[in-house]
């Protein structure tokens, strides 16, 4: 999955790399992969979208929901979760993808699942989706909207045993935001991944809600993470504070050791002093 800050920086790099460029032919599913997803029969992809041309490109907040890549051609909606990179004219295109688009002008744009992918192809209107595909939408981090109060409000009806990584990255609750970002967001607010709910003082709700807002507005403002590439297979520039990067080095406000344990479908990282159980 890729998650809130890279979408965001994709769709800001196709804006600007593909926005103006017509499809000559859309390959789906040239590789099968078992955990990959198309909207109907991918071998009908290329009638969707040939000779039609890229005119918007939106992180996932424009007609879905958070963690999506959206690229709207025309009155055809592509819906990707997958990385996406861009090859320029006289580049060749990878041997292996699950979404191929050849342009008119010689360069490409190829996705690849990894463990799982959506590559859904819908058509979308001024009115937006059709009912049938229709999202339910809300505030992403990025939008004022997601303020205290909207923190708040997701946390109703939820056990108190939670754990605040099952809280924040699970459930899709914050569409978007995964294992990945959780990370730098409860080191940042100095809250343990294990740490249930019922514990949190208010004092802790507080900085959790900033560490949402600011440590993804610092990996957007970066480019993205360092443990992630773009459009162009570049890392992004948001250096990572927990990550596989980053296990071997000391914890930059204690200099104590990190800690990777596996929890709820994920390596976490945290620092057992400065996040306390
Ligand atoms: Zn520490």
């Amino acid at each position: 999955m890729i998650e809130l800050p890279e979408t965001y920086v994709l769709s800001e790099q196709i804006t600007h790399t593909l926005v103006g460029k017509t499809i000559r032919e859309a390959t789906a599913a040239a590789k099968p992969h078992g955990f990959a997803w198309y909207t109907g029969d991918p071998a009908l992809y290329n009638g969707k979208l040939a000779g039609r041309t890229v005119t918007a490109s939106n992180p996932g907040t424009g007609y879905t929901c958070g963690g999506n890549t959206e690229i709207v051609c025309e009155d055809m909606l592509l819906v990707l979760s997958t990385p996406i990179k861009y090859h320029a004219p006289g580049e060749k295109p990878p041997k292996t993808h699950q979404l191929l688009l050849a342009f008119t002008d010689g360069s490409h744009m190829s996705c690849t699942v990894q463990m799982w992918g959506a590559m859904f192809c819908f058509p979308a209107g001024e009115n937006g989706l059709p009912e049938s595909f229709a999202a339910r939408k809300c505030p992403a981090p990025y939008e004022d909207a997601f303020d205290e109060a909207y923190f708040e409000s997701l946390l109703s009806g939820l056990k108190p045993t939670l754990s605040a990584k099952a809280f924040l990255a699970t459930e899709q609750r914050i569409p978007g935001f995964g294992n990945g970002v959780l990370q730098d967001v409860l080191w940042n607010a100095r809250v343990h991944p294990k740490r249930k709910l019922e514990t949190l003082s208010d004092a802790h709700m507080e900085a959790l809600f900033n560490s949402v807002k600011t440590t993804l507005k610092e990996m957007r403002g970066g480019g993205g993470r360092d443990t992630e590439r773009d459009l162009f297979g570049k890392a992004g520039g948001y250096r990572t504070i927990l990550s596989s990067k980053t296990l071997a080095h000391p914890c930059p406000a204690c200099g104590g050791g990190i800690i990777r344990e596996a929890f709820l479908g994920g390596n976490i990282y945290f620092c057992p002093s400065c996040q306390q159980k």
